[in-house]
């Protein structure tokens, strides 16, 4: 199922193993370098590094703590690197090492604690810079200083707005996944997502829930006598005229071609009736016009309860299918539930 936190997962998940696989060989080889250059408590720790990032190689696609897991590498690696930058004979390059911190926080934790983090290691960075290369020369330090704070801000900012896009562009094409092109409703994916949500909710607090299935009657006669493109033009209307009729936590949804599925929280089985009645009887009071043309349209459809008739959304579109059927078979433009079937 596509569900958003899913997918930010999967993508950090990705993004993690980049980083591990790096961490596991840079950890071992400056281990090594290290080693024989004779610090030997950075070469001890970037030993351990680079074991923990194998220990977590397979592990951070399986489980389910992962932030917990990114923090519990991220931070240590971050205090590593400014550790690695404090040892006097340590290499000056080691210093470009603080402009990745950024740019992995901000993948691996989003933007708040991405910002965050990255605030607070670069300031541990750069004041390691000036304990370490501080000059008698006043203009060379704010010189350096400038540097550090200006390569910084641009790093945080790109990747600030990087975040910021790529949050934008997931929520865009996860609402476009969750859309039914022709009338703008929601889809049948959207549908069993939220139902999913409505029902753990209306479990925990023992509140009414339903699902609704129309079925607009007699609908291949318009296709037939006015085509296509005016059925689907009706099909606009009829997805419009119920979204205004319903309350904004009710989720209406495209079910398939010309049927709707209605998911409606809090409101008990009677008041359900009442609502679904009165936009077919609203419905048939206001008949489509198109190109001067009025077409009538009634619509059928089935109310099933959740509790009683079920607990999954396969069970209730079941019966509420059941109902929509009975709802044919007493003559079309009716509503059926569970009190009248
Ligand atoms: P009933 O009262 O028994 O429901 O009769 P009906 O004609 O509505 O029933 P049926 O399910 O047999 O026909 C549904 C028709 O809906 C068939 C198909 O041509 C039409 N239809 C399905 N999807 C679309 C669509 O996206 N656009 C248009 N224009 N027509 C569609
Ligand atoms: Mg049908
Ligand atoms: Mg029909």
């Amino acid at each position: 199922m596509l569900n958003s936190l899913q997918q930010n997962l999967e993508y950090r998940r990705s993004v993690m193993r980049v980083l591990l696989f790096l961490t596991m060989v840079g950890g071992l080889i400056f281990a090594v370098i290290n080693f024989y250059r004779g610090l030997w408590s950075l070469a001890t720790i970037e030993l351990m590094f680079g074991l923990f990032s194998f220990f977590l190689w397979r592990r951070i696609l399986l489980t389910e703590h992962f932030q917990l897991w990114v923090m519990v590498f991220l931070f240590p690696l971050f205090i590593t690197m400014v550790y690695a930058m404090y040892i006097p004979n340590s290499s000056v390059s080691i210093f470009v090492w603080i402009l990745t911190i950024p740019v992995i926080s901000y993948l691996l934790m989003g933007r708040r604690q991405g910002f965050l983090a990255s605030l607070f290691f670069i300031i541990c960075g750069a004041t390691v810079y000036h304990y370490r290369f501080l000059q008698s020369d006043t203009a060379v330090n704010i010189a350096d200083s400038l540097n550090i704070i200006f390569s910084a801000c641009l790093m945080i900012s790109l990747a600030h707005v990087y975040e910021l896009n790529r949050e934008k562009n997931e929520e865009r094409l996860l609402e476009l996944a969750g859309t039914d092109k022709l009338t703008g409703l929601a889809n049948r994916m959207k549908l069993i997502e939220t139902f999913r949500l409505y029902a753990e909710y209306a479990k925990r607090h023992k509140s009414p829930l339903a699902v609704v299935l129309f079925d607009l009657d007699y609908f291949k006669n318009i296709n037939d006598q006015y085509g296509h493109h005016v059925g689907d033009a009706s099909l606009r209307y009829i997805a419009s005229f119920i979204q205004t009729k319903i309350r904004k936590t009710d989720l209406l949804a495209r079910f398939g071609g010309e049927e709707f599925a209605l998911l409606i929280v809090g409101s008990e089985e009677k008041d359900c009736f009442k609502l679904v009645d009165s936009i077919r009887q609203q419905l048939k009071g206001s008949p489509f016009i198109h190109d001067n043309k009025t077409i009538k349209i009634t619509v059928s459809a089935g109310i099933a309860t959740y509790g009683k008739d079920g607990e999954t959304l396969e069970e209730l579109l079941l019966k509420s299918d059941k109902r929509l059927y009975a709802a044919k078979d007493k003559g079309r433009n009716c509503v059926v539930d569970i009190n009248n079937q």
